[in-house]
């Protein structure tokens, strides 16, 4: 059983996608075509936010943004350790320093307290000036934007969701997306909205983010397109991977509704059994991963080895917190985040995608349920 499953989607969507990809071979426009601007309308209209630039992949879509606000070696960027490498990659990428947060145990997400405890300690040292915070929507779920903003607004900290994994997630109502100053997300294969390739793409309201973000993304060109006005990139969305998104954009929200189907019938069979995810009043997730937190490594361990005998695939995100990976622990090895670690050590991905059958998912919550009874 497979842990992602893009081959039923492909069949769902071949003939859309085929055509599409035959109508770019027609007219050649690879770079820039107008898919590319059709995608990024449909993203702003999907979000509901004013502007959309597709870039070249989600760790590009947050080091853009960041290169666009203008970071210095001091300015400290305050990150979940909790979340793939790139989130914090990014902000030494951009130039700024990354300052690790610890998570919270129910939801994952970024734990406010520890994140004002982070600023506080940051100002009281001196050596780094608090520049932004980035939220990570983890495995789907929106971080906790409310208490998040009210913090931003205090220390005046800018607000970038990494918003990879959170594309189609909500809070009452409202988009990821669309909760920072600007979000970044990532269209990697295996992400709730995937291409064929890389690809990412950066959502803002603000007009002046935009203007900078857009001229980065391409060599940091001006209104002549060789008289360059600041240093860039070359982060442009190919119009073979806008044409495959343009397709899957379009059942996306049916998508969503049987993720969350998939999601509510694994949380219905296992609560009794092993600790669920929390999804806290009037959020919803886009449900990147389905993640169990069980009560020792060992055990996670013997589940992870039954499931592979029942042939089905399992993951660990993550197993190494940021600040303990080898690039960045040198400088932060002493850190100490607690929650963190322990997530590090005891959760457990199942597989998840729309195209699970009830038989599949039976299969896999007996096997679950069936070690937890020995
Ligand atoms: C996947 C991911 C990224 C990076 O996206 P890429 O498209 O692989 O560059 C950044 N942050 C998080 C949380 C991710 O899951």
């Amino acid at each position: 059983m497979q842990f992602i499953d893009l081959h039923k989607q492909y069949d769902n969507i071949e003939e859309k996608v085929n055509n599409r990809l035959k109508n770019i071979f027609t007219h050649k426009r690879f770079i820039g075509g107008e898919e590319v601007t059709e995608l990024e309308r449909m993203l702003a209209e999907y979000v509901g936010v004013k502007h959309v630039v597709a870039c070249a992949s989600g760790t590009d879509a947050l080091t853009i943004p960041m290169m666009a606000i203008g970071l210095e070696k001091n300015d400290a960027v305050f990150v979940p350790s909790f979340s793939f490498f790139a989130s914090a990659e990014s902000i030494t990428l951009a130039g700024g320093t990354p300052v690790f947060v610890d998570s919270a145990k129910d939801t994952f997400n970024i734990d406010p307290t520890s994140l004002e405890n982070a600023i506080i300690d940051t100002i009281e040292n001196g050596k780094l000036t608090p520049k932004g915070i980035i939220p990570v929507d983890l495995f789907g779920l929106p971080a906790n934007f409310p208490e998040i903003r009210r913090i931003a607004e205090k220390y005046n900290l800018f607000i970038l969701e990494d918003a990879a994994q959170g594309f189609g997630g909500k809070i009452n109502g409202k988009r990821a997306c669309s909760f920072g100053d600007v979000a970044g997300t990532s269209f990697f294969p295996a992400k709730p909205l995937g291409c064929y390739g890389d690809g990412g793409a950066i959502f803002t309201n603000s007009d002046d983010l935009y203007e900078k973000i857009k001229s980065i993304h391409v060599h940091g060109q001006g209104k002549d397109k060789y008289d360059n006005v600041r240093i860039g990139l070359n982060s442009r969305l190919d119009t073979i991977q806008a044409a495959v998104l343009i397709e899957k954009l379009n059942i996306f929200d049916g998508e969503l509704k049987k993720r969350n189907y998939v999601a509510n019938y694994y949380s219905e069979h296992l609560k009794d059994i092993v600790d669920t995810p929390t999804i806290p009043d009037k959020y919803s997730s886009s449900w990147a991963q389905y993640t169990l937190k069980l009560s020792s490594s060992d055990i996670r361990e013997k589940m992870m080895k039954r499931l592979a005998e029942n042939n089905i695939s399992s993951m660990i995100y993550y197993p190494i917190p940021i600040h303990k990976s080898t690039a960045y622990s040198q400088k932060n090895g002493d850190v100490e985040l607690e929650v963190c670690e322990e997530l590090s050590k005891t959760v457990i991905s199942l597989p998840m995608h729309p195209y699970l059958s009830d038989n599949e998912l039976d299969k896999i919550c007996k096997t679950i349920s069936d070690l937890c009874s020995e």
